[in-house]
């Protein structure tokens, strides 16, 4: 699995619709200080169905829609949509089948987040159940952002069996066991 593009609009000081297209194995993302390097890195968690703010550098969701700038008015909606290359079916149940996998995510002033998968419209649940056990998720290892290795080492027990239950690929399972016994 490799995600291939980044698309933004009214995310953070992505304002004009842009496209980061990730050709190769290994992208690099270089410029000065506040150019919006970082906020590349939320749009990717936020998509996976951050649910927290906080944790994405911001204090509410509206925060990541563009506020205005000197010369540009606010917008009235942040949508962000990451597309992977699932040739080798890595993200499966009935998406497996699609050699490309879109999803999508929307904000708007009220605060209120749209999913996406292929183009049609979801739950939170839907993404955060096709990336489980795969690394990538909003918390998961995939992304390694920083303070994130003193964080590990400092773990407590429980916390650290979550982040090599995820590695191992168990937490799928354990997460619908949980589901059945709840029925
Ligand atoms: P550094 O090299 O210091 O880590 P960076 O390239 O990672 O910088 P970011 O943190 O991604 O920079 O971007 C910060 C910039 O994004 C700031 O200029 C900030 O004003 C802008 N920004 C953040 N949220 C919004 C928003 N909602 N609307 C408009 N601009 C925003
Ligand atoms: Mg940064």
């Amino acid at each position: 699995m490799k995600l291939r593009r980044i698309k933004l609009s009214g995310f953070k000081s992505f304002v004009d619709p842009t496209t980061i297209p990730l050709p190769s194995h290994i992208t690099s993302v270089v410029g000065p200080n506040g150019c919006g390097k970082s906020n590349i890195v939320d749009a990717v968690r936020w998509v996976l169905g951050e649910g927290s703010a906080k944790h994405l550098r911001g204090g509410h969701m509206t925060d990541f829609i563009f506020n205005g700038s000197d010369n540009r008015a606010p917008v009235s909606r942040a949508v962000a949509e990451l597309v992977f290359d699932n040739r080798e079916g890595v993200l499966g149940g009935p998406y497996a089948a699609y050699d490309e996998i879109s999803v999508k995510r929307a904000v708007d002033r009220d605060g209120n987040s749209e999913y996406y998968l292929n183009g049609s419209r979801c739950r939170r649940k839907d993404i955060t159940d096709l990336f489980l056990g795969t690394g990538l998720g909003p918390r998961a290892y995939a992304i390694i952002e920083q303070g994130m290795i003193s964080r590990t080492v400092e773990a407590r027990p429980e916390e650290r069996r979550f982040m090599l239950e995820e590695a191992a690929g168990v937490t799928r399972y354990k997460e619908r066991r949980k589901e059945t016994v709840r029925r």
